[in-house]
């Protein structure tokens, strides 16, 4: 049974997250929101409740969690290297949107690193996910609240889509404000580098650490490896059911919108006459970024609810948040036109 528990986003009442906090600590699994996206959450010691996880969102066993806590102390128990040149990042987004990976300690279960040496730390700042931490008193291992492959929940209602009936409890705490994953950066090599890009851009993440590595494949210099960097990497994303034609060349857009007469189109709202007559789905305006990031994946769901074989979307210059927006929606991508 999949206990619905509504909440205050910006004030949840303790006595009612405190039931949430109880099903971690008796090793149950809970969906919560976080300022990224939803999570599917279980206590990071306790190996049969993240098993539990990745049981329930049919997660690749090599795919490796993100650890949440709500306390610098709590990387004593966590990681086994020195993070002092992680520290400018952390003092200036945690608690927030950016992922960091250091060298594991024993303790920490190979089931949540996907069996790696390395570790993926990130402090929310979102009240309720802040708050279930404390309450909680354990680090909570938790990727996204979707099954493996749809696109990343950013409203309960898409949680209940994916996961009632399978987890013990729902915490609605309405839409998440970022609305796509974490920036994930690796500081358990010589040199730091960035495995995903995320809402904190990379504009403000290089000032911060100049010699930041950004991987070729991601500014699209070059393919993607065939051995990722990182696990979660290999798999398609993010993705709706149905085929996702992503159009990059404007130049070659008259000539899909030709041969799929009836696919809808994602957009912004700057863009919408010129697809008259034809159903459009716009993401935002793009004065307003990070509401098309926002937005982004109830898009990519309801995508699917639209009566046609393929949908066309089109592609954004890719700065600032929107260089992760097009990441995502590469992902989700069952063709891509350059
Ligand atoms: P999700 O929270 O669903 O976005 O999944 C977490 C993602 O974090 C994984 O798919 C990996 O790409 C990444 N990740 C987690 N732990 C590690 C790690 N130790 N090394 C590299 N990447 C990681
Ligand atoms: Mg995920």
């Amino acid at each position: 049974m999949t206990m619905l528990i509504k909440v205050d986003p910006l004030k949840p009442a303790e006595d009612v997250l405190r039931k949430a906090a109880d099903l971690i600590r008796e090793g149950g699994v809970v969906a919560f929101p976080t300022e990224t996206v939803y999570g599917l959450g279980a206590d990071c010691f306790n190996i049969s409740a993240v098993l539990k996880i990745f049981q329930i969102k049919k997660r690749p066993a090599d795919n490796p969690l993100i650890v949440h806590i709500c306390d610098r102390e709590q990387l004593k128990d966590l990681i086994d290297q020195d993070y002092q040149k992680a520290s400018t990042v952390m003092d200036t987004f945690w608690p927030g949107p950016v992922t960091l990976i250091f060298r594991k300690k024993p303790v920490v279960p190979k089931e949540v690193t996907g069996g790696l040496e390395t570790v993926a730390v990130r402090m929310p700042s979102h009240p309720v996910a802040y708050k279930l931490l404390k309450l909680s008193g354990t680090p909570i291992a938790a990727p996204s609240a979707n099954l493996s492959g749809r696109p990343s929940p950013t409203r309960a209602e898409h949680v209940i889509e994916d996961l009632y009936g399978l987890v013990d409890a729902i915490v609605d705490g309405g839409e998440t404000p970022f609305g796509i994953e974490s920036t994930i950066m690796d500081f358990s090599r010589e040199r730091p580098i960035l495995l995903r890009p995320g809402p904190a851009t990379i504009e403000e993440i290089q000032k911060l650490i100049p010699n930041l590595e950004i991987p070729e494949f991601l500014l699209k210099k070059v393919n993607e490896p065939v051995r990722p960097l990182s696990p979660g990497m290999a798999y398609r994303h993010y993705a709706p059911e149905k085929p996702l034609i992503l159009v990059i060349n404007e130049n070659r857009l008259d000539e899909i919108l030709l041969k799929y007469p009836d696919a809808p189109v994602i957009c912004p709202q700057e863009m919408i006459t010129r697809f008259y007559g034809r159903r459009t789905i716009v993401l935002g305006t793009l004065k307003e970024p990070f509401t098309i990031a926002q937005n982004l994946f109830h898009v990519l769901r309801t995508v699917d609810s639209v009566a046609t074989k393929v949908a066309i979307a089109v592609g954004f210059e890719p700065k600032g948040i929107l260089f992760s927006v097009m990441n995502r929606l590469r992902k989700a991508a069952s063709e891509i036109i350059e």
